[in-house]
């Protein structure tokens, strides 16, 4: 079904996969159109704890969730509701009833600081919060700073009373006398927003990032090709058991993992929080056969004592994606599986919800994030975005039903980002090969990616301005060799300040989650800047590491 040379004349890539037709479904009806092929299966399961729901549990759960949702907590049509959950076995539950009452799932990070929640709150608009018990301390926190008063509903795994001023999940979604009638009023279209993740794009702070039911929906056929595909179809005696480690609140978790694998009944297997011998442990012991890896996770599948080849017998498929893989950490990996199976790297953003690049199963060269999937076009540019031709690096730009509508309330980055044409700027430097191969070589953007998560310099360097010493800052990112990258800070001095590096990275560590936190200070006189006061950024990489 492919044909070999996916190059056009006006040297455009096409797809070589099947041309698809998305189904005119919201993201709550496609994701439960095959129900009732597997109600006793089991949909999501605790890798821990052993806790989980079947599918027609989750359902009837969900259900009386969206249902509570519109009567007690007044969610209407298009209204956001936030999620700052870990990968527990209810976040699907949770995501379903938001959609089943008409709303928008908007997640955070559930290591977020106060501070970080409370602008993607304000950002968000959310009209009710869902947290866990642990983090409802930081949520409370983050809405006095936003000056905001809206509800808290939190998720009890244990018995322990509700924390006070929470309404708590379990009540509102094991309420067997709700009347979900209500639910019929729900008035939802595939071109509305169903899913909005958090991303900095290519430049500043991070903007809510409207996905439609159709660009998700899009995405999930893309897929189902055939030609790609990396999933079994559910049937009397197979079910896929899908390792959710990568969270849910990032769209690689939420949409490969979650929705999608919901879509076609697989088992969904959590983990909370990633420990690395738990993690080897539960691919045993749950038999997981479909694995979506980012790059420090595999690092550490071939490395790790603990990660032998009994451990990934039960591999069919393996994907990785999120940050540029080193090709001697995928070797060392795939020498320790003795069995045949799938190794694939596929590329995509939360703006793409997120796939837009997938090698065909089978695929000779490992290093390559592919073609372009199903209905989707790409072409690489030089910086006058004129069109580049096999084998010579640019800037990737894609098009295709996936891409997002545009982020929220922000022209000036809509204005960027897209072309006039609505080609999407992905800000990743690549080359495709004479078979519209891609390759992706370096990022243009300032976006550091650290673990796999998102670090957006503007970001950072607007806490370090909130120093009372510090009146200007660059960030960068600098290679790490484990964690892919690391974040690098340039600080200058207000005049007869004084401030050692480490209050500063003390002052940065307390407002941001962990994996964002400073190692390295440069203390210099000046950031070097262009006329129009942007940071040069490449100046100060050249220059510095
Ligand atoms: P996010 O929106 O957090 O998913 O980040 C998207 C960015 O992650 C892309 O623009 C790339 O810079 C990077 N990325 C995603 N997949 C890959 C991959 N397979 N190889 C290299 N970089 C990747």
């Amino acid at each position: 079904t492919r044909s070999s040379s996916a190059w056009t004349q006006d040297k455009i890539i096409k797809t070589p996969y099947n041309n698809i037709e998305i189904p005119n479904a919201t993201l709550y009806d496609y994701v439960w159109q095959n129900l009732e092929k597997w109600p006793e299966k089991t949909m999501s399961v605790c890798s821990e704890t052993g806790r989980g729901y079947t599918y027609e549990q989750a359902f009837n759960l969900s259900n009386a969730f969206a249902a509570n949702l519109r009567l007690k907590l007044k969610i209407r049509d298009g209204d956001t509701v936030a999620v700052m959950l870990p990968n527990v076995p209810d976040f699907p539950l949770v995501a379903m009833g938001i959609l089943g009452a008409g709303g928008v799932i908007s997640t955070v990070n559930p290591i977020y600081t106060a501070h970080e929640v409370h602008r993607q709150l304000l950002l968000s608009a959310a009209k009710v919060v869902i947290t866990m018990p642990e983090t409802m301390g930081v949520v409370k926190e983050a809405l006095k700073i936003a000056k905001l008063d809206i509800p808290i509903i939190v998720i009890k795994t244990n018995g322990d009373p509700t924390p006070e001023g929470a309404l708590c999940f379990n009540e509102l979604s094991e309420d067997t006398h709700v009347d979900k009638s209500c639910l019929k009023d729900v008035r939802r279209t595939p071109k509305d927003i169903s899913f909005m993740p958090y991303s900095s794009g290519t430049t500043g702070m991070p903007k809510g990032v409207e996905l439609s039911h159709r660009n998700l929906i899009a995405n999930f056929e893309q897929m189902n090709d055939i030609n790609i595909k990396n999933h079994s179809d559910t049937t009397a005696t197979h079910q896929d058991a899908v390792m959710a480690v990568l969270p849910f609140f990032h769209i690689y978790g939420a949409s490969a993992i979650m929705f999608h694998k919901m879509s076609v009944g697989a088992k969904i297997v959590t983990m909370a929080k990633f420990h690395p011998e738990k993690y080897l442990e539960a691919l045993k012991k749950f038999k997981i056969d479909v694995l979506y890896v980012a790059p420090p996770m595999l690092l550490l599948m071939g490395a790790h004592p603990a990660g032998t080849s009994e451990t990934y017998q039960y591999l069919k498929s393996v994907i990785n994606g999120a940050a540029p893989l080193a090709d001697s950490d995928m070797r060392r990996f795939l020498n320790k599986v003795k069995q045949e199976f799938d190794f694939r790297q596929a590329y995509g953003l939360t703006e793409t919800s997120p796939l837009v690049l997938m090698p065909p199963v089978g695929v000779n060269n490992l290093s390559t994030v592919g073609y372009p999937v199903s209905n989707t076009e790409a072409k690489v540019v030089d910086e006058n975005l004129n069109n580049l031709g096999p084998n010579e690096t640019g800037e990737l730009l894609v098009r295709g039903p996936q891409v997002m509508i545009g982020y929220r309330e922000n022209p000036t980055a809509n204005s960027e980002v897209f072309t006039e044409d609505r080609w999407f700027r992905t800000g990743d430097l690549v080359f495709a090969d004479d078979q519209g191969q891609i390759t992706i070589t370096d990022r243009l953007k300032e976006l550091i990616k650290v673990k796999g998560f998102q670090v957006p310099p503007a970001e950072l360097e607007a806490v370090l301005r909130d120093h009372p010493a510090v009146i200007d800052a660059a960030v960068i990112g600098v290679p790490h060799p484990t964690k892919g990258e690391a974040p690098k800070a340039f600080v200058v001095l207000k005049s007869g300040q004084k401030a050692e590096a480490n209050e500063i990275k003390e002052f940065v560590k307390e407002k941001v989650a962990p994996f964002k936190k400073i190692d390295e200070i440069v203390f210099v006189n000046s950031i070097p800047k262009s006329a129009a006061g942007k940071i040069l950024r490449k100046d100060l990489k050249a220059q510095y590491s």
